[in-house]
């Protein structure tokens, strides 16, 4: 052994052991079958991105974008290539959004209605629940603007959620207008804002010219009394952004969904217009009670290079909700590694307990020990691992094809015969 210290995971990225595992098997299970049960199909984007997609797709100004990227290092790029620019990807939409275009699925019958399930990258600080890899079950449904859609999006998430057991989950509605309210809203955020300046932490001072949306999202102490006064976007909304946020609160209130109207969330990536959403849950606490959220993106495609194309979409995150299910429900229990354990009693019988495990697993998921421990110390070894069953074994069993099925519960044991086992066990 080398004199090293051990190597350790990178900082903010952690291993999903098997006992979580289980839990985010049943998230994702969970957000499978929701998606399906309203006709969404699962697609794959890839891992790396050319950063230009992540930088048009959430916008410049947005902490993902200026300060949260992992960017590789370019690889030198075949003759007369420039070498791409790539990152891990942050978030899916653009991703997804890509991929409609680029796999042609904008030709087929609209809207497109896709989910997908997989890891983010985000070189943020970490904390309990922000971790720097982090699993997301992202929705999309694009080429129909109707509102119907985003309060399909919604209800379908809540059912998600709803299908694990997660009740007390507040979902907080707003509206953020589009391209033609919301430049004259954002003046008058800006003529509040001016005159507060010299208050504001120095991002938001920046933001009040740059982005003064963002001023909602800042977490700075010192803005947040600025903020209750501040003019409200659902006072400015063109009459279409109007009828569509009423036909949206309409189609919830008829779903019997309980919302909060948040005129304060407007969600920290650009390409949103009209609705946003977000789910959160008091348990988890802190700034990391998120359990996801979304909205609207009409300005997403062009802003990509693609022809002006609606959508709307969601992102939930997997590691809150597993987390949820594993310690504050406490509903998922994780399965043994094994039903069966087949334990020779001596050594030699190697082949032997292949084959029983072999003839075991026809029926039921079986391990076998082939260590060169006691016979007391596999016994002891298996009643910790939550197997139902041992198949215990010695030579002259073997020789005729018979062995002792142990039942780890209620300690009752038989002579079986190897052509009985599957039965036995079935
Ligand atoms: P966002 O794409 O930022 O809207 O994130 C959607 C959801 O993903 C959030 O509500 C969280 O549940 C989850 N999420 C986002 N960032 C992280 C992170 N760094 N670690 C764990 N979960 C995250």
């Amino acid at each position: 052994m080398s004199s090293a210290s051990p190597i350790k995971a990178a900082r903010g990225v952690r291993d999903i052991l098997p006992a979580e595992r289980a839990a985010f098997a049943a998230v994702e299970h969970a957000a499978s079958e929701a998606a399906r049960g309203y006709g969404y199909q699962e697609v794959e984007v890839p891992i790396i991105e050319p950063v230009e997609l992540i930088e048009r797709g959430v916008g410049g100004d947005t902490d993902v974008a200026r300060k949260e990227l992992y960017r590789l290092e370019p690889h030198g790029a075949a003759d007369g290539e420039s070498p791409a620019r790539l990152v891990l990807r942050p978030e899916g939409t653009a991703s997804v959004v890509r991929a409609y275009f680029q796999g042609g699925l904008n030709q087929g019958p609209q809207p497109v209605r896709l989910f997908t399930i997989g890891p983010f990258f985000r070189h943020d600080k970490p904390q309990h629940l922000r971790y720097r890899q982090f699993v997301q079950f992202d929705v999309e449904v694009i080429g129909d603007e109707s509102p119907a859609y985003d309060a399909e999006v919604i209800e379908m998430t809540w059912g998600w959620l709803r299908a694990m057991g997660i009740g007390n989950v507040s979902l907080e509605l707003n509206s953020i207008g589009d391209g033609a309210c919301r430049p004259r809203y954002l003046r008058a955020l800006q003529e509040y804002y001016r005159p507060l300046r010299d208050r504001l932490h120095p991002d938001c001072q920046r933001r009040v010219e740059d982005n003064p949306l963002r001023l909602f999202d800042c977490k700075e102490r010192q803005c947040q009394p600025f903020k209750e006064a501040a003019p409200r976007i659902t006072d400015h909304l063109c009459s279409p952004c109007a009828a569509a946020f009423e036909e949206v609160k309409s189609l919830l209130d008829a779903a019997g969904l309980e919302y909060r109207l948040n005129p304060f969330l407007v969600r920290g990536l650009d390409y949103y217009t009209r609705t946003v959403f977000e789910y959160q849950h008091g348990a988890l606490g802190g700034a990391q009670n998120a359990l996801g959220g979304g909205g609207r993106y009409d300005g997403l495609a062009g802003a990509l290079g693609y022809p002006d194309t609606p959508g709307v979409g969601f992102a939930g995150g997997v590691d809150r909700v597993a987390y949820m299910l594993q310690h504050e429900l406490g509903t998922v229990t994780p399965p043994p590694a094994a039903d069966v354990l087949v334990l020779p009693m001596i050594a030699g019988l190697d082949g032997a307990a292949a084959q029983v495990g072999r003839i075991c697993r026809a029926v039921r998921p079986a391990a076998v020990d082939y260590s060169d421990r006691s016979l007391r110390a596999k016994m002891r070894a298996a009643g910790r691992t939550g197997a139902r069953w041992a198949v215990i074994m010695n030579a002259d069993e073997a020789g005729r094809r018979a062995a002792v099925l142990r039942d780890l519960v209620s300690g009752e044991e038989r002579p079986v015969a190897w052509d009985d086992l599957a039965e036995a066990l079935a």
